[in-house]
């Protein structure tokens, strides 16, 4: 077997080699066979080999496997040595039609980046990063992705002793943010040039038409676009990263390192999903903010590649950061549009404002509301929103612009579904399927993604996912212990 990753071309200062560790008597728990089909595995790998490749850490192939380095803010301070201290870069599969696919194995034990670590990951939130990846990509939010989840035997201490448990992350690369900063706070400009350099050979090819001494700003243009969109993204589907530090920010505008992560259930827009973030930094409004903060850490560490003299050079990436902020925008405005139906135009944002602002004073359940909507189900909205004079006025108003749009009700009530999901990962449903795993049960995993393999259609038979949050899950928390 081929399995050779680009990513061990570079340099040795960019990873160390490592040995997985074995899992105690490991076993699989999750094969993701859609996954599979699409990432062309054959007979290559099945499901069959995941406990012995992935539990047992039976060698996949001679490609030596790795730790990548990086360094990383954390809650807003410069950490100058992270790295994976629990990930394993196993190898690359390309498939034969000549796509990449970074086979990365979290939980594999030890790493020379692990620091205090024990190299582990948790079965609780193996699970939760399993069925949040694809849970994304369904919704269509760049995401990683996962293959397969394996479990253990193995005694993992966290707060009490659980069992730690392996996830086989993929996506064309795994280089964060952080990775430029690493070798920029070390002021080792060569190793950046070459991360540079690398991207762009194999994951940029389109800045192999730009002049060598621009593909450092015109790279930076790419990521400012794409980080753009995944956070407007985020932010209309109601998805909380939780820890958006610029190490878990990944330089193709993927979502990257699932935690304490959570979607809306009532619409809070000072939701803080991470039991650990005291003062509500990684909130789900400061969003859009923290990733243009994150961006400005991207933006210092390539400055030695710019051409220009440090401060034009820095000029010229603060004007891209100003389009960060712009392009978000326009993302965010036409996709709330698009929730309600609308194709957007100048003035839309006082209905849109409106709109949520009845969401927030009515403790509306986010996801129904917009699928109230999209449905034109007036006896569901009035459940959903208690405030039945504002709903009313709200509607006459929402009402009046409709009739300038040249859609038909059919096809506006098509088009919103499509928008509107009606099944989210919500934090209850990824805790009972952890409950029933905790106790040998995985059934529910498997009906998890099932459901959220096309969160946009109605699926009768899962009718009762679609509710809203039961009252007890309001007391569960999620922290960064993982
Ligand atoms: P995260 O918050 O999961 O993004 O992790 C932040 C940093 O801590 C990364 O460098 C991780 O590799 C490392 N890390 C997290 N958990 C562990 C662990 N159990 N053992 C070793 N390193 C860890
Ligand atoms: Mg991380």
């Amino acid at each position: 077997m081929s399995f050779q990753s680009r990513y061990n071309q570079l340099p040795e200062h960019f990873y160390r080699e490592v040995t997985p560790t074995p899992l105690k008597n490991p076993f699989l728990i999750s094969w993701n066979h859609s996954l599979a089909e699409e990432m062309g595995l054959g007979d290559t790998l099945t499901a069959e080999k995941a406990a012995d490749y992935f539990g047992a850490m039976k060698p996949l192939s001679k490609t030596p496997p790795i730790a990548t380095a990086y360094a990383g803010h954390q809650f807003g301070h410069y950490v100058p040595q992270l790295g994976d201290g629990r990930s394993i870069l196993l190898g690359e599969w390309k498939n034969g039609v000549g796509e990449h696919w970074d086979l990365h194995l979290k939980g594999g034990g030890r790493t020379p980046y692990s620091r205090s670590g024990d190299g582990r990951a948790v079965l609780r939130s193996t699970i939760r990063e399993y069925l949040c990846s694809e849970a994304m990509h369904h919704l269509g939010i760049p995401t990683t992705r996962a293959l397969c989840m394996v479990g253990s035997e193995e005694e993992v201490h966290r707060e009490s002793i659980e069992y730690g448990a392996t996830l086989l992350r993929t996506a064309p690369n795994h280089i964060r943010f952080g990775t430029f900063e690493y070798f920029y706070y070390r002021q080792e400009y060569e190793p950046l040039q070459q991360l540079l350099n690398h991207l762009v050979k194999f994951h940029f090819p389109q800045l192999n038409q730009v002049a060598h001494t621009q593909q450092a700003l015109e790279l930076f243009k790419i990521v400012v676009t794409r980080t753009a969109q995944l956070i407007a993204q985020w932010q209309l589907v109601g998805f909380a990263h939780g820890v958006m530090n610029s190490d878990n920010m990944s330089i193709l505008g993927f979502t990257i390192d699932y935690g304490p992560y959570g979607f809306l259930d009532h619409y809070e827009p000072g939701f803080i999903c991470n039991h650990s973030d005291h003062s509500g930094r990684y909130a789900f409004n400061q969003q859009p903010e923290i990733a243009q903060w994150n961006m400005r850490c991207l933006a210092q560490a390539l400055l030695p590649l710019l051409e220009e003299e440090p401060e034009a050079g820095a000029e010229l990436l603060r004007e891209e950061l100003q389009n960060f902020q712009t392009q978000y925008q326009a993302a965010y405005d036409h996709g709330l549009s698009a929730k309600l139906g609308l194709s957007f135009r100048e003035g839309d944002q006082t209905l849109q404002l409106q709109w949520l602002q009845l969401l927030e004073s009515s403790q509306a359940d986010y996801t129904r509301s917009f699928r109230a909507l999209s449905d034109s189900n007036k006896s569901q909205l009035q459940q959903e929103i208690g405030n039945q004079a504002g709903l009313t006025t709200w509607l006459s108003a929402y009402h009046q612009r409709l009739q300038s749009e040249a859609t038909t009700t059919e096809e506006r009530a098509h088009a919103m579904r499509q928008v509107n999901p009606k099944y989210i990962l919500r934090n209850y449903l990824a805790q009972q399927a952890i409950e029933q795993a905790e106790a040998g049960d995985y059934r529910e995993i498997e009906r998890l993604l099932e459901l959220l393999h096309n969160p946009y259609d109605d699926q009768p038979q899962f009718e009762s996912y679609a509710a809203t949050a039961p009252e007890w899950s309001k007391s569960l928390s999620v922290s960064c212990s993982s």
